[in-house]
Order: C-alpha cells, then sequence, then structure tokens
C-alpha cells in the first residue's frame, strides 16, 4: 500500500468516525460522552477527540450535566446544534412553490409561498425556482444566517439521484437534470427527492417510536407514490412510483406511455374531465343547475357540492375513482402485508366517500388475513412539514459519507 492510500483510508475512517457520532447525537437529542461511546463502540479517548473537533466546528454544543451510570459522576450532555448551517427547502406542488430557509432540523426560519398556475407544466418553472432561490440566498445574507449547506427540491416524479434526472409527469418534464442545471448555477451542492419521499420523512419524524414495524404510506397528492417505512425507516428498495401500474389494462393513455395507469383512473383532473363529458352530454343534471345558479366554472368543490345534494351521476364518477384506488390498494396491501396504511392527500381526501369506497373495495380484493387487524390512517400534510421533510432530506445527504468536509 503507497503514502497516499494510507493517508485516504486514515481520513476517511476519521470521517466515517465523526459521521457515526455525529448522527448518535442527531438521533437521541441529548447525550453524555459515555453513551456515545457505549453506543458508537468507539473508545471513550476517540469520543473525547471527536467531540472536541465537533464542538470547534460548531455542529454540536454543550447543554448541561447530567448523572451518568457509566462514569458514576455528573457527566456533560451534548446536543446537535441546528444552526450550524442553513438549508434552502423546495417543495413543487400543482399549483404552488413553498420555498424557504430553515435550519438543520427543518425549522422554519423564513417561508415563502409562490403561486404557480399553468407554468407547473413547463420549464417556465425553472425561472420561478431561480428567482426564489436568489431571493432565499440574499435574505439569509441579509439575516446574516449561517452559511447555506446545501438545497434541497422536491418534485412529483421519478427521481434517480444517481442520474440525477427528473421524469415528471405533473411538470410534464420528460428527462431532466435539474441538479446539475442548479448546481452549475449557484455553486452549492443541491439534492433533490421525490416528494413522496420528503413528506414521509416528515411523518416519520412526526411519529419516531410510535410506529408499528411495516407501514405504507400513500400520497395522493400529485398523483400517487407509495412509501415503506420498516422498522422505523424508509425502505430504499421500494421505488415508489405506484401511480405508473396499470389497473385498466385499454385505459386512457398517461403521461408515463402506459395505458390506464391508477394516476389516470383515480385523480381530480380525472373527475374533472368525466363530469365535463357526462355535462356535455346532459346529464349531472344536480351539478348543472349548481353551476347555472351560481355562475361557477367546474371545479371539484362544485362537483363534490352536487354530490353532496345526491346527484348520482356525480356519485358514479366518485364512486369509480375510489373503486379503481382501492384496486391499488388491495394490491398494496398484496405485496407489502402492511399493518397500517397512512394515506396522505389534501383535495382527494376531503371526499369521504372515495376514501370509504377505496376501503371497503380494497378489503373485498386483498386476502382477509391481511386485512383484519388492518389500519388506516388519514393524514394532511401541510405546507410546512412539507418543508420540513426536504430539510431532513437535505441533512441526511449532508451527514452522509457522500456529503461534503465539515
Ligand atoms: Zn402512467
Amino acid at each position: 500500500m503507497n503514502i497516499e492510500n494510507e493517508i485516504g483510508n486514515v481520513q476517511l475512517m476519521q470521517k466515517i468516525n465523526r459521521l457515526k457520532v455525529l448522527n448518535f447525537i442527531r438521533q437521541k437529542g441529548e447525550v453524555a460522552r459515555p453513551e456515545i461511546a457505549k453506543n458508537t463502540g468507539l473508545s471513550p479517548s476517540s469520543i473525547t477527540n471527536i467531540v472536541s473537533y465537533l464542538l470547534e466546528k460548531k455542529l454540536v454544543m454543550e447543554v448541561g450535566r447530567v448523572d451518568s451510570k457509566e462514569v458514576g459522576r455528573k457527566a456533560t450532555l451534548i446536543r446537535f446544534n441546528p444552526s450550524a448551517a442553513t438549508i434552502i427547502s423546495v417543495n413543487i406542488e400543482t399549483s404552488k412553490v413553498d420555498a424557504a430557509l430553515t435550519d438543520l432540523e427543518g425549522n422554519i426560519l423564513h417561508k415563502k409561498e409562490i403561486a404557480v398556475g399553468h407554468a407547473i407544466k413547463s420549464f417556465e418553472i425553472l425561472n420561478i425556482l431561480k428567482k426564489e432561490i436568489n431571493s432565499l440566498i440574499n435574505e439569509a445574507e441579509a439575516r446574516n444566517l449561517p452559511h447555506i449547506a446545501g438545497i434541497g427540491i422536491a418534485v412529483s416524479g421519478l427521481v434517480l439521484d444517481d442520474k440525477k434526472l427528473v421524469i415528471s409527469s405533473s411538470l410534464k418534464w420528460r428527462e431532466f437534470s435539474l441538479k446539475e442545471y442548479f448546481e452549475d448555477l449557484l455553486h452549492i451542492p443541491v439534492y433533490l427527492q421525490n416528494n413522496s419521499r420528503t413528506k414521509a420523512l416528515a411523518v416519520l419524524k412526526k411519529k419516531q417510536g410510535e410506529f408499528e414495524k411495516n407501514i405504507v404510506f400513500l400520497d395522493l397528492t400529485m398523483g400517487i407514490g407509495i412509501i415503506n417505512f420498516y422498522d422505523q425507516k424508509i425502505n430504499e428498495a421500494v421505488i415508489g412510483e405506484f401511480g405508473h401500474t396499470s389497473v385498466k389494462k385499454d385505459g386512457p393513455l398517461c403521461f408515463c406511455g402506459n395505458r390506464g395507469c391508477i394516476e389516470v383512473m383515480c385523480s381530480v383532473e380525472t373527475i374533472l374531465n368525466q363530469c365535463s363529458e357526462l355535462l356535455d352530454q346532459g346529464k349531472c343534471k344536480i351539478l348543472k343547475n349548481i353551476l347555472e345558479d351560481e355562475g361557477l366554472p367546474l371545479s371539484y368543490e362544485t362537483i363534490i357540492k352536487a354530490f353532496d345534494e345526491g346527484d348520482g351521476d356525480v356519485r358514479d364518477v366518485l364512486k369509480e375513482c375510489g373503486e379503481y384506488l382501492g384496486v391499488g390498494i388491495a394490491n398494496i396491501i398484496n405485496i407489502f402485508n402492511p399493518q397500517r396504511i397512512i394515506i396522505n392527500g389534501d383535495i382527494l381526501l376531503t371526499c369521504g366517500f372515495i376514501f370509504e369506497t377505496a376501503v371497503k373495495e380494497a378489503g373485498s380484493r386483498a386476502y382477509e388475513q391481511f386485512t383484519k387487524d388492518l389500519k388506516y390512517e388519514k393524514v394532511n400534510i401541510d405546507s410546512e412539514q412539507a418543508i420540513r421533510g426536504v430539510s431532513l432530506f437535505v441533512a441526511e445527504k449532508l451527514f452522509d459519507l457522500a456529503g461534503p468536509e465539515w
């Protein structure tokens, strides 16, 4: 082995051990040196050295003293310092972009919500992102915040991080290297992730320790994504492009190139299109009256109103959407056998009928042994939680072996 290799190995070992200690402290909240030594398997003298290094870098701080069993006297408590650096987090939703400055634990320091309308389905979104990220960089400077260590962008679609590509039905992007684009422009590390995954991270953080072993998180906000939590962690082996699994052989064409994808068969857009067609055929009488009486354009809200007032044709449309969702959920149950399904959805889930239909349909299709103790939970992840999820994802990358030197 040559000398360069040996130096390289020593530096790598140092980084591995520092991250082991730092990530243990991040996970524990407050912890004393003897407990860190016990849990990381490193010697007390190594812990002393590493903690001194982390203190010097301001990545941890001393926060008080506690009786320690391990040393038989008081030991100093160490805590992760979330203010060691700043993160820019961006979450792209159906008709808006949320962009924020946060600390390393996802606490929001400054947040903006930008309505983007039609631009969400085009490359115009890039100019909006560029403008907002630059304005956050200026804001961070004006507030004298710690350096920006990373930018996280959460998008709907398939994110292949190793190839840095985004393929997105909602954004109508076939293949685009968003990471490279912004890193070339800003010279700050950019981390991309699918926004069902970042929302899942926010859920996981919020519910820490309260979870069953095997859970499926179903995100119905932009398309349909699934995440599997196994042993309180995101199961990285599951890619989650559930929205593009087929549920109807000759169904309508999807942006992905396939036909009859579940997210084409059950979505707000499909419900709107189907009701619009029925109105043209002279059906959906109650809906028609509501639109005419109130002078309103066709919207999901008016459709739900017509359903509440007893429109049978509207009911059939919503029922079909719920049934397709139920077919999908039955498939999920038979593949994962989860103990709990957490469903996030702001719009589709406002209609209790769709959800109830889906659960009933899933129950009639999946193995009874799998459904009898299965729990369903509805959540509505708000924009602050979604931003927090993006920051948590960036922090994971920053404190990963492949991340920057601290
Ligand atoms: Zn598709």
